[in-house]
């Protein structure tokens, strides 16, 4: 994994593993809090897990504001299955799967996880457009658990 420090925030890439030394992270926190961008999180394994679990519940119990950004359809798998790696962390945006019937175009797309909090509590996946031929795309999972990280505090 790969860390890119950016005005505001982390930007994390690659794998998260045993090799991540995700704890170090939280000395960045700054004011209180931390931005942690996974767009370009590729893979975590079982030990990549554990880790982050402890980040968080580091974080919580230092009071650092974990704020997750771009969070890569990897992590958002992990945070749907397993509770704890949620934590107290806030997820301001993630990407998601979405496919067009008209061109066969599979593609991740970012969501707004604050200005489309209304449709994601009610489980309806954000409308998006296909980019490749501007046919409304349809969400390529199942909402109730996709967004299920979204819908517990
Ligand atoms: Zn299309």
């Amino acid at each position: 994994m790969t860390v890119d420090a950016r005005p505001g925030e982390l930007v994390l890439a690659g794998a998260i593993d045993e090799t991540a030394a995700l704890m170090t992270l939280l000395s960045r926190a700054q004011g209180g809090r931390l931005a942690l961008d996974l767009g370009g999180i590729t893979f975590i394994n079982s030990l990549g897990v554990r880790d982050w679990i402890r980040m968080q519940s580091a974080a919580t119990q230092q009071g650092v504001k974990l704020e997750l950004r771009r969070v890569a359809e990897v992590i958002v798998h992990q945070l749907n299955m397993i509770i704890a790696t949620r934590g107290n962390a806030k997820v301001t945006s993630f990407f998601a799967p979405y496919a067009c019937d008209a061109c066969g175009r599979e593609e991740s797309l970012l969501v707004d996880a604050i200005a489309s909090a209304p449709q994601l509590t009610a489980l309806q996946p954000p409308p998006m457009t296909c980019p490749e031929c501007g046919a409304p795309m349809a969400f390529n999972d199942f909402p109730e658990r996709y967004f299920s990280f979204l819908t517990q505090a």
